[in-house]
């Protein structure tokens, strides 16, 4: 395998329904576009299977030798409360509700999704474009659609859905597939017609707001992507990407708003990729519930972000995922295994070549084209396979175990082979270690100290083969909430009680 792109990378395009081959727009560059959260409250960790997703897209792309260049959008304006144009803005509530300035709920936000961005190990794009930079960028592509392609009502400018050709057809609207919509603004000629300016009403003043030739206001939610995608990306790019609800209204409107600026036919984005939703029948992921479930809750009971990120690679993309702490603790065993089968079997060659066991524990991926001259082309060529058939991670997931727990691979070629391949994963297989996976549960009562302090005094004390005071021990361990871990297939000693 000497071309970089031998094997084709197959691509569900929602536009199609069907899977396609992967033909970059500039050869040898991929440049993808995924749409970003609303910052007016922290993100659940259902908006992050989004991110994990865009990540994953991103690093295949990557690992298939072409160029990335990746943008997400922050949006700190215009998205409503209501998708069909009613409601407030997400933000200008948010910040009403907190007595807060809009900059600062925006910014507040931004940082806690890059904290999760982090957490989960997702890559930086090369560019976070927020939305309120792009206000005039935005006017700018307005005005070059008003004449032909809206109408003014009292409440803004409005996009005519029935100017461009086949709107809706990624949605599937007008079939069995599409979302039937209601029409709550007075004078809205079509149902799916939608805002591209919303003006202030008169007597009232907006925290965000602009001049513009159809008066002072704020821009429609779908603007900013098709603005910020093709300044940045240029027109058409590669992929687009969103949760399998922007199939439905945001992306068919970014479509028809590409079409009327194009004067073509032409969608924006060659592929449009969409995932499917986490769900959690405790109804705990709704931003506007109390208590959501979100990374950092996660966190706070004691399981490792990575859990969470494998998690979502165990689903292939495209399926629903039901979220469970089962589920999730099943992840992270299973995360703990492959750790610590790395550690194991690393630090017994590093002994045997007599060197420290955490010096080079970074490896080098195999180069493409290095690939035939390895005794692993078997493995390659596998993961290969199942990552190039529409980013299939379940499948990958169990091509790295198979890579750990094969003995007939030769020392450090393992770990080359392990980097190449969790290059598209991203599970720091190599540079983590097993106790990095140990998080304290916020609530927990005891530090390591004691912990250790414990176990010693238990060892101790069954040595010596006084039970009851090993016992003792035990208890007052369990007491505090850590559970003694006698034989544990994967070598804890002890672990704390996760929730
Ligand atoms: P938002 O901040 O609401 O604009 O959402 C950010 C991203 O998360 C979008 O791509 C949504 O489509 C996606 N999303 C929202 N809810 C879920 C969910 N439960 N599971 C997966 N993706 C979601
Ligand atoms: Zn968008």
């Amino acid at each position: 395998m000497t071309d970089a792109h031998a094997r084709p990378l197959k691509l569900f395009n929602s536009l199609t329904r069907s899977l396609e081959t992967f033909e970059p727009v500039h050869p040898g560059e991929a440049r993808v576009y995924s749409c970003g959260p609303t910052v007016y409250n922290y993100p659940h960790i259902g908006n992050m299977r989004a991110y994990v997703f865009a990540d994953t897209l991103g690093r295949t792309l990557s690992y298939k030798g072409y160029r990335l260049t990746h943008v997400i959008n922050i949006t700190d304006v215009g998205h409503l409360t209501d998708d069909a144009d009613a409601g407030e803005d997400k933000l200008e509530k948010a910040a009403a509700e907190k007595a807060q300035s809009i900059w600062d709920i925006a910014k507040h936000y931004t940082e806690a999704y890059w904290a999760d961005i982090k957490a989960l190990n997702i890559r930086q794009p090369a560019h976070w474009s927020i939305a309120t930079d792009y206000v005039p960028q935005m006017i700018e592509f307005a005005e070059a659609i008003a004449c032909k392609h809206c109408y003014e009502l009292e409440s803004g400018l409005y996009f005519d859905t029935t100017s461009v050709a086949d709107y809706g057809r990624l949605a599937r609207h007008g079939t069995d597939e599409g979302e039937s919509r209601i029409d709550p603004v007075d004078g809205k000629r079509h149902p799916a017609d939608f805002a591209i300016w919303r003006k202030t009403p008169a007597g009232e003043t907006r925290q965000m707001e602009w001049d513009s030739p159809w008066g002072r206001g704020a821009p429609g939610w779908h603007l900013e992507c098709s603005v910020m995608s093709e300044a940045l990306l240029g027109f058409p790019f590669d992929i687009h990407t969103g949760g399998i609800d922007h199939r439905e209204i945001h992306h068919p409107n970014e479509i028809a708003q590409n079409q009327a600026h194009s004067c073509s036919d032409a969608s924006g984005a060659r592929f449009w990729m969409h995932n499917n939703f986490l769900v959690d029948r405790s109804g705990k992921m709704s931003k506007s519930s109390g208590e959501f479930l979100r990374v950092q809750l996660l966190i706070d009971k004691g399981y490792h972000p990575l859990a969470y990120r494998l998690m979502c690679l165990q689903a292939h993309y495209r399926s629903e995922l039901e979220f469970s702490w089962e589920g999730l603790g099943a992840a992270l065993t299973r995360l703990k295994r492959m750790y610590k089968a790395v550690e194991v079997q690393m630090w017994k060659e590093f002994q045997q070549a007599g060197l420290p066991v955490d010096s080079p524990s970074r490896f080098e991926p195999i180069p493409r084209e290095k690939w035939n001259e390895t005794e692993v082309l078997g493995y390659l060529q596998d993961f290969d396979e199942a990552i190039s058939d529409d980013l299939n991670t379940p499948k990958a997931l169990l091509v790295i175990e198979a890579v750990l727990g094969d003995p007939t691979i030769s020392n450090q070629l393992r770990w080359h082979l392990i980097a190449t391949l969790d290059q598209v994963l991203g599970l720091d297989l190599l540079l983590n270690k097993r106790a990095d996976l140990r998080v304290r549960p916020k609530a927990a009562t005891v530090d390591e100290q004691a912990i250790s302090e414990l176990l010693e005094a238990r060892q101790l004390a069954r040595e010596q083969k006084n039970f009851a005071q090993a016992d003792e021990a035990r208890n007052t361990l369990l007491s505090n909430g850590v559970e003694v871990m006698d034989g544990d297939p994967l070598g804890w000693d002890w672990r704390l009680e996760t929730n």
